[in-house]
C-alpha cells in the first residue's frame, strides 16, 4: 500500500527567505501543504497512520466532518485510490452547499455522502454502520478530523524528524482538533533541548483546547508536556474571519506562500504578531504549514 506522509521527507523543509528579512527572525517552513497527495494537508499524515494501524478485510470507511473537511476529502481520495468504499456524513445548517464543488468532488470520488444538520451526525454514524453490517461488510468509524491517538502519533514520528534535523526553537501550527499539535508536543517532548510548540487555535477557547491537546499529547506517549495553545487569533470561531486574518493570508501570498482564511492564516497571523512583538528575536522559527489550499480558493471564490 502507498502511503504518503510517512516520513518527513516527503514534504520539504524550506527556509523562507524573503519573510525571514522582512520580519527579522529565521524562519522556515515545514510545507506539509505540498506533500505528494492532492489536497490533504495534515490530514494525510494522520490519515494514513489511522488506517494502518487498524487493518481488516472488507471494510467501508466511515467518518464525518463539515462540506468542506479536508479530513472528509482526503478520506474519499484514498479510497477511490484503492477501491475501498468510503460513506461521508456531511454536517450542514442549511443544506445548501449541497450544490457546491466540495460535495461534487466527493461524489465524483464515489463516496457515498448524507448531508444532516449537526444535531443528526451520531444517528447518521449508527444508521449507516448498521447499514454496513447488513451487507456482511465491516464498518471502520474514523473520528472526524482524524483526532485519534493513530493522529496524534503520525505527527509525534515526523515531528521528531524535523525537530532532530532542524533544532527549531518554536514551532508555530493550525491547532484544531488537537491532535497534529498533541502530535509534536510529544515530540518536542523527547527532545534533549527544548522546543516550543505553539498551537494556534483555529476555533477552540484556550481551556477545553488545551485539555484536548493534552489528550493527544498523553496519546502519543509525552510524559511531562508543556501545552502552549494560544486563542487570541480565532476570529470568532471556526471558519470566520477578521482583518488579523486577512492581513495574514495576504503577506502569505505575496511573498509565495499559500495561506488559509480557515487554518494556516490563523497560524501566521500569530506568528507575525509575536515577531512584531520581539518575541521571537533571535530564534530559529518553524511554520508548521498544515495544507488548507481547499480552503483559499474556496473563501477567494466566494
Ligand atoms: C484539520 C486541519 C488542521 C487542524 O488539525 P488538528 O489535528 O485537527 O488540530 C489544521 N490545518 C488544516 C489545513 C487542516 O485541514
Amino acid at each position: 500500500m502507498i502511503m504518503p506522509g510517512s516520513r518527513s521527507g516527503e514534504a520539504p523543509c524550506q527556509k523562507l527567505d524573503r519573510l525571514s528579512e522582512s520580519l527579522g527572525i529565521e524562519l522556515h517552513a515545514q510545507r506539509d501543504d505540498l506533500l505528494p497527495f492532492p489536497l490533504g494537508g495534515n490530514k494525510v499524515r494522520k490519515i494514513f497512520r489511522h488506517l494502518r494501524d487498524s487493518p481488516s478485510q472488507n471494510q467501508v470507511w466511515i467518518t464525518n466532518g463539515g462540506i468542506n473537511s479536508n479530513h472528509c476529502r482526503t478520506l474519499a481520495f484514498i479510497g477511490a485510490a484503492q477501491g475501498a468504499r468510503v460513506e461521508l456524513i456531511l454536517h450542514s445548517q442549511s443544506g445548501e452547499e449541497e450544490q457546491g464543488s466540495a460535495i461534487q468532488l466527493l461524489r465524483g470520488l464515489g463516496a457515498g455522502v448524507t448531508v444532516v444538520p449537526p444535531s443528526g451526525i451520531s444517528e447518521a454514524l449508527e444508521a449507516t454502520e448498521n447499514r454496513v453490517r447488513s451487507r456482511g461488510e465491516v464498518p471502520l468509524t474514523i473520528p472526524g478530523g482524524c483526532h485519534s491517538p493513530s493522529g496524534a502519533r503520525a505527527y509525534l514520528e515526523v515531528g521528531i524528524e524535523v525537530f532532530s534535523r532542524l533544532r527549531p526553537d518554536v514551532v508555530f501550527l493550525a491547532s484544531g482538533t488537537g491532535a497534529t499539535q498533541g502530535g509534536l508536543v510529544a515530540a518536542a517532548d523527547r527532545m534533549s533541548r527544548p522546543v516550543r510548540v505553539m498551537g494556534v487555535s483555529v476555533a477552540r477557547a484556550k481551556e477545553p483546547g488545551t485539555a484536548a491537546v493534552e489528550e493527544a499529547a498523553s496519546w502519543a506517549g509525552a510524559n511531562s508536556p508543556r501545552i502552549e495553545f494560544d486563542d487570541a487569533f480565532r476570529a470568532g470561531g471556526y471558519g470566520l474571519i477578521d482583518e488579523v486574518t486577512q492581513h495574514a493570508v495576504q503577506i502569505g501570498l505575496t511573498h509565495g506562500l499559500p495561506l488559509d482564511p480557515t487554518y494556516t492564516g490563523k497560524a501566521f497571523a500569530a506568528l507575525l504578531e509575536y515577531a512584531e512583538r520581539g518575541d521571537l528575536e533571535g530564534q530559529r522559527v518553524l511554520f508548521w504549514h498544515t495544507g488548507g489550499l481547499w480552503n483559499l480558493i474556496d473563501h477567494l471564490a466566494s
